[in-house]
Protein backbone atom coordinates (compact mmCIF):
# COMPACT_ATOMS: atom_id res chain seq x y z
CA UNK A 1 0.00 0.00 0.00
CA UNK A 2 2.50 2.66 0.81
CA UNK A 3 4.37 1.50 -1.99
CA UNK A 4 1.29 2.95 -4.28
CA UNK A 5 0.69 5.89 -2.80
CA UNK A 6 4.36 6.82 -2.89
CA UNK A 7 4.14 6.44 -6.72
CA UNK A 8 1.09 8.54 -6.56
CA UNK A 9 2.62 11.24 -4.93
CA UNK A 10 5.28 11.09 -7.42
CA UNK A 11 3.25 11.45 -10.21
CA UNK A 12 1.13 13.89 -8.50
CA UNK A 13 4.53 16.10 -7.98
CA UNK A 14 4.92 15.55 -11.54
CA UNK A 15 1.43 16.89 -12.76
CA UNK A 16 1.79 19.84 -10.25
CA UNK A 17 4.99 20.74 -11.90
CA UNK A 18 3.58 20.35 -15.73
CA UNK A 19 0.22 22.16 -14.62
CA UNK A 20 2.48 25.18 -13.08
CA UNK A 21 4.74 25.47 -16.26
CA UNK A 22 1.87 25.23 -18.64
CA UNK A 23 -0.08 27.89 -16.69
CA UNK A 24 3.54 30.20 -15.92
CA UNK A 25 2.20 33.62 -17.37
CA UNK A 26 -1.30 32.52 -17.67
CA UNK A 27 -2.50 33.89 -14.35
CA UNK A 28 -0.78 37.43 -14.62
CA UNK A 29 -3.57 39.01 -17.13
CA UNK A 30 -4.24 41.97 -14.34
CA UNK A 31 -3.37 45.00 -15.77
CA UNK A 32 -2.39 48.09 -13.91
CA UNK A 33 -3.99 51.46 -14.86
CA UNK A 34 -3.13 54.78 -13.87
CA UNK A 35 -5.36 57.38 -15.49
CA UNK A 36 -8.14 57.39 -14.31
CA UNK A 37 -10.59 60.33 -15.78
CA UNK A 38 -10.48 62.16 -12.65
CA UNK A 39 -7.22 61.51 -12.44
CA UNK A 40 -7.42 59.55 -8.89
CA UNK A 41 -7.57 63.35 -7.54
CA UNK A 42 -10.23 62.78 -5.00
CA UNK A 43 -9.60 59.02 -3.84
CA UNK A 44 -7.04 58.83 -0.97
CA UNK A 45 -4.04 57.88 -1.49
CA UNK A 46 -4.25 57.28 -5.03
CA UNK A 47 -1.58 55.12 -6.52
CA UNK A 48 -3.21 53.46 -9.55
CA UNK A 49 -5.71 50.72 -10.43
CA UNK A 50 -5.01 47.19 -10.54
CA UNK A 51 -7.87 45.37 -12.80
CA UNK A 52 -7.86 41.34 -12.85
CA UNK A 53 -10.33 39.77 -15.76
CA UNK A 54 -13.79 38.20 -15.02
CA UNK A 55 -13.35 34.19 -14.35
CA UNK A 56 -15.95 32.07 -15.68
CA UNK A 57 -17.93 31.84 -11.87
CA UNK A 58 -17.78 35.62 -12.12
CA UNK A 59 -19.71 35.98 -15.81
CA UNK A 60 -22.15 33.05 -14.53
CA UNK A 61 -22.91 34.84 -11.33
CA UNK A 62 -24.00 38.16 -13.83
CA UNK A 63 -25.67 36.13 -16.04
CA UNK A 64 -28.15 34.23 -12.94
CA UNK A 65 -28.73 37.38 -11.20
CA UNK A 66 -29.65 39.82 -14.09
CA UNK A 67 -32.77 41.72 -13.11
CA UNK A 68 -32.78 41.40 -9.15
CA UNK A 69 -31.56 44.57 -8.58
CA UNK A 70 -28.55 44.44 -7.17
CA UNK A 71 -25.82 46.93 -8.19
CA UNK A 72 -23.77 43.76 -10.10
CA UNK A 73 -21.49 46.53 -11.81
CA UNK A 74 -20.02 47.20 -8.56
CA UNK A 75 -20.25 43.95 -6.97
CA UNK A 76 -17.68 42.91 -10.45
CA UNK A 77 -15.63 46.09 -9.74
CA UNK A 78 -15.08 44.72 -6.00
CA UNK A 79 -14.03 41.18 -7.25
CA UNK A 80 -11.32 42.94 -9.86
CA UNK A 81 -10.67 45.78 -9.32
CA UNK A 82 -7.76 46.63 -6.33
CA UNK A 83 -6.29 50.36 -5.24
CA UNK A 84 -9.60 52.22 -5.08
CA UNK A 85 -12.73 52.08 -2.91
CA UNK A 86 -15.53 50.75 -5.16
CA UNK A 87 -18.45 52.51 -3.06
CA UNK A 88 -16.25 55.95 -3.39
CA UNK A 89 -16.05 55.47 -6.91
CA UNK A 90 -17.18 58.45 -9.24
CA UNK A 91 -19.31 57.61 -12.22
CA UNK A 92 -16.66 58.52 -14.36
CA UNK A 93 -14.17 56.00 -13.46
CA UNK A 94 -16.72 53.14 -12.53
CA UNK A 95 -17.88 53.26 -16.40
CA UNK A 96 -14.17 53.82 -17.31
CA UNK A 97 -13.07 51.19 -15.27
CA UNK A 98 -15.64 48.76 -16.35
CA UNK A 99 -14.95 48.57 -19.91
CA UNK A 100 -11.36 48.68 -19.18
CA UNK A 101 -12.65 45.08 -17.50
CA UNK A 102 -14.40 44.09 -20.27
CA UNK A 103 -11.72 44.57 -22.54
CA UNK A 104 -9.66 42.63 -20.22
CA UNK A 105 -12.03 39.77 -19.77
CA UNK A 106 -13.62 39.50 -23.39
CA UNK A 107 -11.06 41.27 -26.05
CA UNK A 108 -11.62 44.84 -27.39
CA UNK A 109 -14.62 44.07 -30.33
CA UNK A 110 -17.76 44.85 -28.81
CA UNK A 111 -20.81 43.12 -30.62
CA UNK A 112 -24.09 44.26 -29.33
CA UNK A 113 -27.62 44.97 -30.57
CA UNK A 114 -28.90 48.95 -31.55
CA UNK A 115 -32.53 49.43 -32.48
CA UNK A 116 -32.79 51.54 -35.39
CA UNK A 117 -34.67 54.89 -34.38
CA UNK A 118 -36.21 55.57 -38.15
CA UNK A 119 -37.17 51.74 -39.29
CA UNK A 120 -36.83 49.97 -35.81
CA UNK A 121 -35.18 47.09 -37.77
CA UNK A 122 -32.85 45.24 -34.61
CA UNK A 123 -29.12 46.21 -36.09
CA UNK A 124 -26.50 44.46 -35.03
CA UNK A 125 -23.33 46.04 -34.88
CA UNK A 126 -19.83 45.21 -33.72
CA UNK A 127 -17.70 48.23 -32.61
CA UNK A 128 -13.28 48.22 -31.98
CA UNK A 129 -13.65 49.93 -27.99
CA UNK A 130 -10.36 51.33 -27.71
CA UNK A 131 -11.06 53.44 -31.21
CA UNK A 132 -14.59 54.61 -30.32
CA UNK A 133 -14.40 55.54 -26.72
CA UNK A 134 -12.22 58.38 -25.71
CA UNK A 135 -11.22 59.03 -22.15
CA UNK A 136 -12.21 63.00 -21.24
CA UNK A 137 -9.87 63.78 -18.06
CA UNK A 138 -11.14 66.64 -15.77
CA UNK A 139 -8.53 69.52 -15.24
CA UNK A 140 -5.78 69.71 -12.89
CA UNK A 141 -7.60 72.75 -10.70
CA UNK A 142 -11.07 70.81 -10.41
CA UNK A 143 -12.13 70.36 -6.58
CA UNK A 144 -14.63 68.32 -4.85
CA UNK A 145 -16.00 69.94 -3.39
CA UNK A 146 -16.32 73.27 -5.71
CA UNK A 147 -18.08 76.54 -5.55
CA UNK A 148 -20.71 77.71 -8.01
CA UNK A 149 -22.76 80.72 -8.63
CA UNK A 150 -26.40 80.05 -10.04
CA UNK A 151 -26.95 82.14 -13.32
CA UNK A 152 -30.48 83.45 -12.08
CA UNK A 153 -30.46 83.39 -7.97
CA UNK A 154 -27.04 84.37 -8.27
CA UNK A 155 -25.96 82.21 -5.01
CA UNK A 156 -22.77 80.54 -4.11
CA UNK A 157 -23.64 76.84 -4.45
CA UNK A 158 -20.80 74.38 -2.89
CA UNK A 159 -21.55 71.19 -4.50
CA UNK A 160 -20.11 67.50 -4.47
CA UNK A 161 -19.27 64.50 -6.56
CA UNK A 162 -21.86 61.18 -6.13
CA UNK A 163 -19.94 58.71 -5.17
CA UNK A 164 -20.94 54.74 -6.41
CA UNK A 165 -22.45 54.37 -2.87
CA UNK A 166 -25.01 57.41 -3.77
CA UNK A 167 -25.91 56.79 -7.49
CA UNK A 168 -29.42 55.54 -6.63
CA UNK A 169 -30.13 59.08 -6.07
CA UNK A 170 -29.61 60.38 -9.51
CA UNK A 171 -31.86 57.77 -11.78
CA UNK A 172 -32.89 60.85 -13.74
CA UNK A 173 -36.07 62.82 -13.78
CA UNK A 174 -37.74 63.94 -10.67
CA UNK A 175 -36.11 61.53 -8.90
CA UNK A 176 -32.68 63.32 -9.24
CA UNK A 177 -34.60 66.58 -8.51
CA UNK A 178 -35.90 65.16 -5.02
CA UNK A 179 -32.02 63.90 -4.05
CA UNK A 180 -30.29 66.73 -5.97
CA UNK A 181 -29.71 68.45 -2.23
CA UNK A 182 -27.83 65.24 -0.87
CA UNK A 183 -24.87 66.72 -3.09
CA UNK A 184 -25.38 70.44 -2.31
CA UNK A 185 -22.76 70.98 0.97
CA UNK A 186 -23.94 74.99 1.04
CA UNK A 187 -25.69 77.83 -0.48
CA UNK A 188 -24.51 80.78 0.73
CA UNK A 189 -22.43 79.04 3.42
CA UNK A 190 -26.12 77.68 4.91
CA UNK A 191 -25.32 74.16 5.44
CA UNK A 192 -28.94 73.24 6.97
CA UNK A 193 -30.40 70.59 4.80
CA UNK A 194 -33.57 71.28 4.98
CA UNK A 195 -32.63 74.99 4.65
CA UNK A 196 -31.39 73.64 1.26
CA UNK A 197 -34.01 71.19 0.21
CA UNK A 198 -36.67 74.24 0.74
CA UNK A 199 -34.43 76.38 -1.56
CA UNK A 200 -34.79 73.62 -4.22
CA UNK A 201 -37.68 74.12 -4.32
CA UNK A 202 -38.03 77.63 -4.90
CA UNK A 203 -35.36 77.29 -7.91
CA UNK A 204 -35.48 78.24 -10.94
CA UNK A 205 -35.30 75.53 -13.80
CA UNK A 206 -32.03 76.92 -15.22
CA UNK A 207 -30.47 76.89 -11.44
CA UNK A 208 -31.34 73.72 -11.14
CA UNK A 209 -30.18 72.57 -13.98
CA UNK A 210 -26.78 74.65 -13.50
CA UNK A 211 -26.68 72.29 -10.16
CA UNK A 212 -27.52 68.93 -11.56
CA UNK A 213 -25.09 69.60 -14.85
CA UNK A 214 -22.18 70.56 -12.24
CA UNK A 215 -23.00 67.65 -9.45
CA UNK A 216 -23.08 64.91 -12.36
CA UNK A 217 -20.35 66.86 -14.70
CA UNK A 218 -21.28 64.48 -17.79
CA UNK A 219 -18.50 65.90 -19.76
CA UNK A 220 -15.57 63.87 -18.02
CA UNK A 221 -14.99 60.31 -18.53
CA UNK A 222 -15.78 58.38 -21.74
CA UNK A 223 -17.37 59.43 -24.59
CA UNK A 224 -20.22 56.44 -25.52
CA UNK A 225 -21.16 58.36 -28.33
CA UNK A 226 -20.72 56.90 -32.41
CA UNK A 227 -21.75 57.27 -35.54
CA UNK A 228 -24.79 55.17 -36.62
CA UNK A 229 -25.70 54.17 -39.73
CA UNK A 230 -28.87 52.14 -40.31
CA UNK A 231 -27.94 48.96 -43.44
CA UNK A 232 -31.84 48.88 -43.99
CA UNK A 233 -32.97 52.35 -44.06
CA UNK A 234 -29.89 54.58 -44.61
CA UNK A 235 -31.20 56.45 -41.23
CA UNK A 236 -28.09 58.24 -39.48
CA UNK A 237 -27.86 59.23 -36.02
CA UNK A 238 -25.14 59.45 -33.49
CA UNK A 239 -26.13 56.71 -30.78
CA UNK A 240 -24.69 55.34 -27.25
CA UNK A 241 -23.39 52.51 -27.38
CA UNK A 242 -24.80 50.44 -24.44
CA UNK A 243 -22.56 50.07 -21.48
CA UNK A 244 -23.77 48.37 -18.71
CA UNK A 245 -24.15 44.60 -17.79
CA UNK A 246 -25.12 43.81 -21.41
CA UNK A 247 -21.40 44.48 -21.96
CA UNK A 248 -20.51 40.85 -20.19
CA UNK A 249 -23.31 38.59 -21.88
CA UNK A 250 -20.86 37.15 -24.57
CA UNK A 251 -22.59 34.01 -24.70
ZN1 LIG B 1 -33.23 51.92 -40.15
Amino acid sequence: MSEIKRIKEESGEARNKALEALFADYDNNSVTVTELPSKGKFYKNFQGVEVSPLTFTDEQRILNSRGDGEDIVSKLLEKTVRGVEIEDLLSMDKMYLLMRLRELSYGDMYEFNITCNSCTTDIKTSLKLSEHLNMNQVEDDLMDPREIVLPKLKAKVLVRFPRSKEEKFLTGGEHTLKNIFRFIVSINGNQDPVFINQAIKRLHLMDIKTIINEVTKGEYGIDPRFYFECPECSHTETMAIPMDVGFFSVS
